[in-house]
Protein backbone atom coordinates (compact mmCIF):
# COMPACT_ATOMS: atom_id res chain seq x y z
CA UNK A 1 0.00 0.00 0.00
CA UNK A 2 1.06 3.48 -0.57
CA UNK A 3 0.27 6.54 1.25
CA UNK A 4 -1.05 9.23 2.02
CA UNK A 5 -3.99 7.35 1.12
CA UNK A 6 -7.85 8.43 1.10
CA UNK A 7 -9.69 4.97 2.75
CA UNK A 8 -13.59 4.66 1.38
CA UNK A 9 -15.56 2.56 3.25
CA UNK A 10 -18.64 1.87 0.78
CA UNK A 11 -20.45 -0.28 3.70
CA UNK A 12 -20.72 3.33 5.46
CA UNK A 13 -21.41 5.40 2.39
CA UNK A 14 -24.42 3.16 1.42
CA UNK A 15 -25.94 3.15 4.49
CA UNK A 16 -25.69 7.41 4.55
CA UNK A 17 -27.47 6.92 1.51
CA UNK A 18 -29.84 4.77 2.54
CA UNK A 19 -31.17 6.89 5.79
CA UNK A 20 -31.61 10.18 3.62
CA UNK A 21 -33.06 8.44 0.62
CA UNK A 22 -35.41 6.56 3.04
CA UNK A 23 -35.81 9.75 5.32
CA UNK A 24 -36.46 12.11 2.18
CA UNK A 25 -39.05 9.00 0.74
CA UNK A 26 -40.88 9.22 3.38
CA UNK A 27 -41.80 12.80 2.57
CA UNK A 28 -42.05 12.14 -1.15
CA UNK A 29 -39.27 13.80 -1.79
CA UNK A 30 -36.45 11.73 -4.52
CA UNK A 31 -33.05 12.38 -4.07
CA UNK A 32 -30.26 13.27 -6.10
CA UNK A 33 -27.00 11.94 -4.83
CA UNK A 34 -24.18 14.42 -5.33
CA UNK A 35 -20.61 12.93 -6.35
CA UNK A 36 -18.58 16.16 -6.50
CA UNK A 37 -16.45 15.79 -3.60
CA UNK A 38 -14.79 12.44 -4.54
CA UNK A 39 -14.15 13.76 -8.06
CA UNK A 40 -17.35 11.56 -9.39
CA UNK A 41 -15.40 8.36 -8.59
CA UNK A 42 -17.49 5.46 -10.26
CA UNK A 43 -16.16 3.05 -8.05
CA UNK A 44 -17.98 5.50 -4.64
CA UNK A 45 -20.91 6.36 -6.84
CA UNK A 46 -21.62 2.71 -7.34
CA UNK A 47 -22.31 2.96 -3.30
CA UNK A 48 -25.00 5.99 -3.30
CA UNK A 49 -26.70 4.03 -6.41
CA UNK A 50 -26.78 0.76 -4.37
CA UNK A 51 -28.02 3.02 -1.22
CA UNK A 52 -30.92 3.95 -3.28
CA UNK A 53 -30.40 7.76 -4.73
CA UNK A 54 -32.69 8.15 -7.69
CA UNK A 55 -29.69 10.58 -9.78
CA UNK A 56 -26.32 11.08 -9.37
CA UNK A 57 -25.28 14.82 -10.06
CA UNK A 58 -22.07 16.41 -10.55
CA UNK A 59 -20.72 20.05 -10.94
CA UNK A 60 -18.44 19.09 -13.80
CA UNK A 61 -19.10 17.34 -16.86
CA UNK A 62 -15.89 15.21 -16.65
CA UNK A 63 -17.09 13.45 -13.54
CA UNK A 64 -20.51 12.76 -15.11
CA UNK A 65 -18.20 11.09 -17.87
CA UNK A 66 -16.64 8.53 -15.48
CA UNK A 67 -19.94 7.80 -14.19
CA UNK A 68 -21.85 6.93 -17.53
CA UNK A 69 -21.37 3.22 -16.89
CA UNK A 70 -23.68 3.47 -14.12
CA UNK A 71 -27.68 3.14 -15.09
CA UNK A 72 -28.84 6.00 -13.68
CA UNK A 73 -30.05 9.62 -14.85
CA UNK A 74 -27.02 12.18 -14.60
CA UNK A 75 -27.30 15.88 -13.63
CA UNK A 76 -25.15 18.52 -14.29
CA UNK A 77 -25.67 21.20 -11.35
CA UNK A 78 -23.20 23.86 -12.20
CA UNK A 79 -24.68 26.15 -15.30
CA UNK A 80 -23.35 24.41 -18.47
CA UNK A 81 -20.71 26.96 -19.94
CA UNK A 82 -21.53 27.82 -23.80
CA UNK A 83 -17.88 26.25 -24.79
CA UNK A 84 -19.23 22.86 -23.41
CA UNK A 85 -22.78 22.39 -24.66
CA UNK A 86 -21.60 19.49 -27.10
CA UNK A 87 -20.61 17.25 -23.79
CA UNK A 88 -23.44 18.40 -22.10
CA UNK A 89 -25.87 17.26 -24.03
CA UNK A 90 -23.63 13.63 -24.54
CA UNK A 91 -23.07 13.35 -20.70
CA UNK A 92 -25.85 14.82 -18.57
CA UNK A 93 -29.45 14.03 -18.59
CA UNK A 94 -30.56 16.76 -17.37
CA UNK A 95 -28.97 20.37 -16.50
CA UNK A 96 -29.60 23.19 -13.94
CA UNK A 97 -29.75 26.38 -15.86
CA UNK A 98 -30.60 30.18 -15.84
CA UNK A 99 -29.00 31.58 -19.02
CA UNK A 100 -31.20 31.46 -22.14
CA UNK A 101 -28.93 31.74 -24.29
CA UNK A 102 -27.15 28.76 -23.32
CA UNK A 103 -30.51 26.90 -23.13
CA UNK A 104 -30.83 27.65 -26.55
CA UNK A 105 -27.27 26.45 -27.43
CA UNK A 106 -28.35 22.80 -25.58
CA UNK A 107 -31.61 23.35 -27.45
CA UNK A 108 -29.45 23.24 -30.78
CA UNK A 109 -26.89 21.09 -30.29
CA UNK A 110 -30.16 18.39 -28.75
CA UNK A 111 -31.68 18.91 -32.28
CA UNK A 112 -28.59 17.94 -34.28
CA UNK A 113 -28.18 14.67 -32.10
CA UNK A 114 -31.51 13.67 -32.32
CA UNK A 115 -32.05 14.06 -28.58
CA UNK A 116 -34.62 16.05 -26.35
CA UNK A 117 -32.23 17.18 -23.15
CA UNK A 118 -33.30 18.00 -19.89
CA UNK A 119 -33.63 21.48 -18.08
CA UNK A 120 -34.75 22.01 -14.58
CA UNK A 121 -34.75 26.10 -14.44
CA UNK A 122 -32.82 27.47 -11.07
CA UNK A 123 -34.94 30.78 -9.81
CA UNK A 124 -32.72 32.40 -6.97
CA UNK A 125 -34.62 32.70 -3.88
CA UNK A 126 -32.17 35.23 -2.31
CA UNK A 127 -28.98 33.74 -1.83
CA UNK A 128 -27.35 35.27 -4.71
CA UNK A 129 -25.43 32.41 -6.55
CA UNK A 130 -26.95 31.12 -9.91
CA UNK A 131 -30.55 31.70 -10.65
CA UNK A 132 -33.35 33.99 -12.47
CA UNK A 133 -35.34 35.94 -10.23
CA UNK A 134 -38.22 35.26 -8.98
CA UNK A 135 -40.47 37.46 -10.86
CA UNK A 136 -38.73 36.85 -14.62
CA UNK A 137 -39.32 32.75 -13.74
CA UNK A 138 -42.10 32.56 -16.08
CA UNK A 139 -41.13 34.76 -18.58
CA UNK A 140 -38.25 32.26 -18.83
CA UNK A 141 -40.38 29.32 -18.89
CA UNK A 142 -42.44 30.64 -21.69
CA UNK A 143 -39.15 31.39 -23.85
CA UNK A 144 -38.10 27.62 -23.24
CA UNK A 145 -41.56 26.22 -23.86
CA UNK A 146 -40.56 27.24 -27.26
CA UNK A 147 -37.22 25.52 -27.89
CA UNK A 148 -37.43 22.08 -29.63
CA UNK A 149 -34.44 20.54 -28.66
CA UNK A 150 -35.19 20.95 -24.51
CA UNK A 151 -37.78 19.65 -22.23
CA UNK A 152 -38.21 21.58 -19.28
CA UNK A 153 -39.04 19.22 -16.33
CA UNK A 154 -38.77 21.02 -13.69
CA UNK A 155 -37.63 24.49 -11.33
CA UNK A 156 -35.15 24.37 -8.45
CA UNK A 157 -33.40 26.67 -6.15
CA UNK A 158 -29.82 26.94 -4.42
CA UNK A 159 -29.34 28.47 -0.50
CA UNK A 160 -26.95 28.50 1.68
CA UNK A 161 -23.73 28.25 -0.85
CA UNK A 162 -22.80 32.39 -1.13
CA UNK A 163 -25.30 33.88 0.73
CA UNK A 164 -25.45 31.58 3.49
CA UNK A 165 -29.67 32.23 2.96
CA UNK A 166 -31.32 29.09 5.17
CA UNK A 167 -34.13 27.42 3.59
CA UNK A 168 -37.28 28.02 5.13
CA UNK A 169 -40.99 27.13 4.76
CA UNK A 170 -40.85 30.96 3.28
CA UNK A 171 -38.57 30.85 0.44
CA UNK A 172 -39.31 27.50 -0.26
CA UNK A 173 -42.63 27.65 -0.77
CA UNK A 174 -42.07 30.34 -3.31
CA UNK A 175 -40.53 27.87 -5.10
CA UNK A 176 -43.19 25.98 -4.87
CA UNK A 177 -45.64 28.37 -5.99
CA UNK A 178 -43.85 29.42 -9.14
CA UNK A 179 -43.61 25.68 -10.25
CA UNK A 180 -47.94 26.12 -9.78
CA UNK A 181 -48.34 28.53 -12.07
CA UNK A 182 -46.01 27.32 -15.00
CA UNK A 183 -47.87 24.06 -14.67
CA UNK A 184 -51.33 25.64 -14.96
CA UNK A 185 -50.31 28.48 -17.68
CA UNK A 186 -48.40 25.93 -19.51
CA UNK A 187 -50.73 22.77 -18.82
CA UNK A 188 -47.54 20.79 -18.09
CA UNK A 189 -46.40 18.74 -14.93
CA UNK A 190 -42.93 19.48 -13.76
CA UNK A 191 -41.75 16.16 -12.13
CA UNK A 192 -38.85 17.66 -10.27
CA UNK A 193 -39.26 20.80 -7.85
CA UNK A 194 -35.82 20.63 -6.02
CA UNK A 195 -35.70 22.28 -3.09
CA UNK A 196 -31.84 22.52 -2.29
CA UNK A 197 -29.31 20.81 -1.32
CA UNK A 198 -27.59 19.60 2.42
CA UNK A 199 -28.84 22.41 4.22
CA UNK A 200 -32.64 22.23 3.16
CA UNK A 201 -32.27 18.22 5.19
CA UNK A 202 -33.17 20.06 8.45
CA UNK A 203 -36.59 20.85 6.94
CA UNK A 204 -37.03 17.12 6.43
CA UNK A 205 -36.35 15.90 9.61
CA UNK A 206 -38.89 18.37 11.26
CA UNK A 207 -41.78 17.43 8.57
CA UNK A 208 -41.58 21.22 7.92
CA UNK A 209 -40.66 21.32 3.71
CA UNK A 210 -43.59 22.96 2.01
CA UNK A 211 -45.68 19.90 0.13
CA UNK A 212 -44.66 20.50 -3.65
CA UNK A 213 -41.08 20.23 -2.98
CA UNK A 214 -39.96 16.98 -4.25
CA UNK A 215 -36.48 16.58 -5.23
CA UNK A 216 -32.92 18.23 -3.15
CA UNK A 217 -29.48 17.65 -4.43
CA UNK A 218 -27.25 15.84 -0.86
CA UNK A 219 -23.47 15.95 -0.90
CA UNK A 220 -22.27 16.69 2.60
CA UNK A 221 -25.54 15.31 4.21
CA UNK A 222 -24.44 12.07 2.48
CA UNK A 223 -21.12 11.87 2.21
CA UNK A 224 -20.25 13.04 5.84
CA UNK A 225 -23.83 13.06 7.48
CA UNK A 226 -23.70 16.68 8.27
CA UNK A 227 -26.89 19.29 8.05
CA UNK A 228 -25.26 22.31 7.15
CA UNK A 229 -27.89 24.77 7.61
CA UNK A 230 -26.92 24.96 11.46
CA UNK A 231 -24.39 22.81 11.42
CA UNK A 232 -25.42 19.31 12.96
CA UNK A 233 -25.18 15.96 13.10
CA UNK A 234 -27.97 13.49 11.24
CA UNK A 235 -28.48 10.75 13.73
CA UNK A 236 -27.91 7.74 12.69
CA UNK A 237 -25.27 8.34 9.72
CA UNK A 238 -21.11 7.84 9.97
CA UNK A 239 -19.11 10.78 9.75
CA UNK A 240 -15.81 8.52 8.79
CA UNK A 241 -16.62 6.79 5.25
CA UNK A 242 -13.77 8.62 4.36
CA UNK A 243 -10.37 8.32 6.17
CA UNK A 244 -6.99 10.09 5.51
CA UNK A 245 -3.63 7.83 6.37
CA UNK A 246 -0.32 9.17 6.34
CA UNK A 247 3.01 7.87 7.68
CA UNK A 248 5.32 8.72 10.48
CA UNK A 249 8.59 9.43 9.24
CA UNK A 250 10.23 11.38 12.06
CA UNK A 251 9.35 10.59 15.66
CA UNK A 252 11.98 12.49 17.88
CA UNK A 253 11.25 14.72 21.40
CA UNK A 254 12.08 18.62 20.86
CA UNK A 255 10.78 21.40 22.60
CA UNK A 256 7.27 23.15 21.62
CA UNK A 257 8.94 26.43 20.99
CA UNK A 258 11.42 26.85 17.67
CA UNK A 259 15.69 28.33 18.41
CA UNK A 260 16.30 31.77 16.37
CA UNK A 261 14.49 34.73 15.62
CA UNK A 262 11.16 34.14 14.56
CA UNK A 263 10.34 35.46 10.70
CA UNK A 264 7.45 34.06 8.74
CA UNK A 265 7.28 30.07 7.84
CA UNK A 266 7.13 28.56 4.48
CA UNK A 267 3.61 30.03 3.80
CA UNK A 268 4.38 33.55 4.39
CA UNK A 269 2.40 33.62 7.71
CA UNK A 270 3.80 34.39 11.50
CA UNK A 271 3.24 31.25 13.25
CA UNK A 272 2.48 31.28 17.15
CA UNK A 273 3.42 28.89 19.41
CA UNK A 274 1.91 26.79 22.52
CA UNK A 275 4.97 26.02 25.19
CA UNK A 276 4.18 22.71 26.26
CA UNK A 277 7.80 21.77 27.45
CA UNK A 278 10.28 19.41 25.32
CA UNK A 279 6.94 16.57 23.81
CA UNK A 280 7.04 13.65 21.40
CA UNK A 281 6.64 14.42 17.75
CA UNK A 282 6.04 12.88 14.64
CA UNK A 283 6.88 14.33 11.03
CA UNK A 284 4.15 12.54 8.59
CA UNK A 285 4.41 12.62 4.75
CA UNK A 286 1.66 14.02 4.18
CA UNK A 287 1.36 18.25 3.38
CA UNK A 288 -1.08 21.08 1.73
CA UNK A 289 -0.03 19.40 -1.55
CA UNK A 290 -2.14 16.34 -0.23
CA UNK A 291 -5.10 17.82 1.81
CA UNK A 292 -6.42 21.41 3.19
CA UNK A 293 -4.93 20.25 7.08
CA UNK A 294 -7.69 22.67 8.74
CA UNK A 295 -9.90 20.29 8.22
CA UNK A 296 -8.40 17.33 9.99
CA UNK A 297 -9.51 15.57 13.00
CA UNK A 298 -6.95 12.97 14.18
CA UNK A 299 -8.68 9.90 15.05
CA UNK A 300 -6.17 9.22 18.13
CA UNK A 301 -7.63 12.27 20.12
CA UNK A 302 -4.40 12.41 21.98
CA UNK A 303 -2.69 13.87 18.74
CA UNK A 304 -2.29 17.53 18.56
CA UNK A 305 -2.10 19.03 15.06
CA UNK A 306 0.96 21.25 15.74
CA UNK A 307 1.57 22.41 11.61
CA UNK A 308 2.12 21.71 7.99
CA UNK A 309 4.00 22.75 4.96
CA UNK A 310 3.35 21.66 1.33
CA UNK A 311 4.62 17.82 1.80
CA UNK A 312 5.31 17.41 6.02
CA UNK A 313 2.64 17.54 9.25
CA UNK A 314 3.98 17.97 12.57
CA UNK A 315 2.00 16.19 15.09
CA UNK A 316 2.03 15.98 18.75
CA UNK A 317 2.40 12.59 20.23
CA UNK A 318 3.12 12.85 23.50
CA UNK A 319 0.16 12.17 25.24
CA UNK A 320 -0.89 8.74 23.27
CA UNK A 321 -1.83 5.77 24.88
CA UNK A 322 -0.52 4.24 21.86
CA UNK A 323 3.34 3.60 21.54
CA UNK A 324 3.85 4.63 17.76
CA UNK A 325 6.94 3.84 15.46
CA UNK A 326 8.52 4.99 12.40
CA UNK A 327 6.23 3.47 9.86
CA UNK A 328 3.21 3.62 11.26
CA UNK A 329 -0.01 5.21 9.50
CA UNK A 330 -1.95 7.91 11.48
CA UNK A 331 -5.38 8.22 10.48
CA UNK A 332 -7.68 11.09 10.25
CA UNK A 333 -11.40 12.18 9.72
CA UNK A 334 -11.97 14.85 7.24
CA UNK A 335 -14.67 17.78 6.80
CA UNK A 336 -15.93 18.94 3.47
CA UNK A 337 -12.60 20.94 2.42
CA UNK A 338 -10.29 18.78 3.30
CA UNK A 339 -12.00 15.99 1.53
CA UNK A 340 -12.70 17.74 -1.47
CA UNK A 341 -8.82 18.67 -1.74
CA UNK A 342 -7.65 14.80 -0.99
CA UNK A 343 -9.83 13.80 -3.31
CA UNK A 344 -8.73 16.14 -5.96
CA UNK A 345 -4.80 15.26 -5.32
CA UNK A 346 -3.11 12.60 -8.04
CA UNK A 347 -0.71 12.39 -4.44
CA UNK A 348 -3.36 10.69 -2.01
CA UNK A 349 -3.97 7.08 -3.43
CA UNK A 350 -7.51 6.35 -3.28
CA UNK A 351 -8.34 3.19 -1.66
CA UNK A 352 -11.77 1.63 -1.92
CA UNK A 353 -12.68 -1.34 1.20
C1 LIG B 1 -22.67 21.10 -4.61
C2 LIG B 1 -24.10 21.34 -4.92
C3 LIG B 1 -25.10 20.68 -4.20
C4 LIG B 1 -24.79 19.77 -3.02
O1 LIG B 1 -24.47 20.54 -1.89
P1 LIG B 1 -24.26 19.86 -0.44
O2 LIG B 1 -24.24 21.01 0.48
O3 LIG B 1 -22.98 19.12 -0.49
O4 LIG B 1 -25.43 18.97 -0.21
C5 LIG B 1 -26.42 20.87 -4.57
N1 LIG B 1 -26.74 21.70 -5.58
C6 LIG B 1 -25.82 22.38 -6.30
C7 LIG B 1 -26.25 23.28 -7.41
C8 LIG B 1 -24.46 22.22 -5.99
O5 LIG B 1 -23.54 22.89 -6.70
Amino acid sequence: MNYPALKVNLDKLESNTRLLVEKCAAMGISVSAVTKVFCGMPEIAVAMVKGGANYLADSRIENLKKMQCLDIPKMLLRIPMLSQVEEVVEYADISLNSEYEVMKALSNEAIKRGKVHQIILMVDLGDLREGVWVDEAMDYADKIMELEGIKLIGIGTNLTCYGAVIPNEGNLSKLVEIADSIEKKHNIKLSIISGGNSSSVYLVGKGAIPKGINNLRLGESIVLGNETAYGGRIAGTYNDCFTLCAEIIELKEKPSIPIGEIGVDAFGNKPTFVDRGVRKRAILAIGKQDVNVEGLTPIDENIIILGASSDHMIVDINDCKKEYGIGNIIEFTLDYGALLSASTSDYVKKIIE
